[in-house]
């Protein structure tokens, strides 16, 4: 069986999220914040079926892939805060001027609402600036919410505080 890049690599590609099943369609990134759960592997994990409000995440398996229904996602963010792996993402791509991605942020500095800060690509690659709008904390997972530069909102996977 041949091995999967990201094996090798370390690195999940937009790609291979697709080919997985594991991409929101297009039409319902464009319509508002939507769960992005970039989980691979058949691990025994399945924190974020029961922490999800709306029960919009399915594993009829402990080792299945999360299965999200984006209908009924509302983007809240709580898988973000839970995922263990870090591999829970919300993005928004509704808006004209920027695209909004959240964050799981579990190193110090913390960002700040405000902040401009360094946003890095899955690959951890420097690919802009952008804007700190929201920050909560769970568990001592904090969930940030940065505004990007429009077409990067697919990109954009962790920031980097420059305090
Ligand atoms: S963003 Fe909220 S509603 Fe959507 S899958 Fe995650 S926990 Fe559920
Ligand atoms: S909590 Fe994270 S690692 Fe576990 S199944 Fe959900 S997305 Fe995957």
């Amino acid at each position: 069986m041949e091995v999967p890049p990201y094996r090798r690599t370390g690195i999940v590609e937009l790609g291979e999220l697709a080919r997985l099943g594991l991409l929101p369609p297009e039409r319902r990134l464009r319509r508002g914040p939507v769960a992005v759960l970039e989980c691979p592997e058949m691990i025994p994990c399945n924190i974020c079926v029961p922490y999800c409000p709306t029960k919009s995440i399915r594993m009829e398996r402990l080792i299945d892939l999360p299965a999200v229904d984006w209908e009924t996602c509302t983007g809240c963010g709580m898988c973000v805060a839970v995922c263990p792996g870090l591999a829970a993402f919300v993005v928004d791509l509704s808006k004209e001027d920027y695209d909004y991605v959240t964050v799981p942020h579990e190193f110090l500095p913390v960002p700040r609402v405000g902040d401009e800060v360094v946003l890095l690509s899955r690959r951890g690659e420097r690919v802009g600036r952008g804007t700190v709008i929201r920050v909560w904390e769970r568990n001592r997972t904090h969930v940030v919410t940065v505004r990007v530069p429009k077409g990067l909102g697919m990109e954009v996977r962790a920031v980097w505080v420059e305090r």
